[in-house]
């Protein structure tokens, strides 16, 4: 595991940054009230078990945490390499709602897009959706904004992050609020540039 010598590596430069610290702040000499002249011997002092036992407990924390970040991306990676893959089965599961949007609102697009050309910049407001690009999310069961592959949980058995979702639990066409884009317009725009909707729901 790659991650392991990340550890090790900042662990070694945290040990070299304590090394480092402990003799800058190391007293120059051991009394400086009286008969501190030029020629008086510094001698090392040790830092207090106090100090030390500080010091480990630093390092501990830090490795811990280092531990937990590099399990953290592991599971991220193992996600990431599975998401298309888990994200087209979401989109097959959503096919039929999409496709249902498109034919129910098809003639009312024609309509817009007719409208639209009839402009001189080739734009008209958008009245499929709610005027800002966003309607019901078609993906997530009743539009609660779960991710549909791991209920919301962000976890598949065995702690594993979930590929659709990359560990959030919430449903990735509609980020969690419920409410997809418009596949019609662009930011609640009918535009006569813009290609007609897409056939298939977002993989994104
Ligand atoms: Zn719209
Ligand atoms: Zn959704
Ligand atoms: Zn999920």
């Amino acid at each position: 595991m790659k991650h392991l010598y990340r550890i090790a590596f900042a662990l070694a430069l945290y040990a070299v940054a304590v090394f480092a610290f402990k003799a800058a702040t190391k007293p120059h000499a051991s009394g400086s009230n009286e008969g501190a002249t030029a020629t008086s011997v510094a001698l090392p002092v040790r830092p207090s078990a106090e100090t030390e036992a500080e010091l480990a407990r630093q390092i501990q924390e830090r490795s811990r945490q280092l531990e937990i970040q590099a399990v953290h991306l592991e599971r991220m990676k193992e996600a990431k390499a599975q998401m298309m893959t888990r994200r087209r089965e979401v989109q097959s599961a959503s096919y039929a709602a999409w496709t249902q949007v498109l034919a129910v609102n098809h003639d009312h697009y024609l309509r817009l897009h007719d409208q639209a050309q009839k402009t001189p910049g080739g734009q008209v407001p958008c009245t499929i959706c709610d005027g800002l690009s966003y309607m019901k999310c078609v993906t997530c069961r009743d539009h609660d904004g779960k991710c549909i592959t791991c209920n919301g949980t962000g976890r598949l058995a065995s702690d594993a992050y979930c590929p659709s979702c990359l560990g959030k639990g919430k449903c990735y066409v509609c980020t969690g609020s419920g409410k997809m884009f418009c596949p019609f317009c662009d930011d609640g725009m009918i535009d006569v540039r813009r290609p007609p909707p897409s056939n298939f729901p977002p993989l994104y």
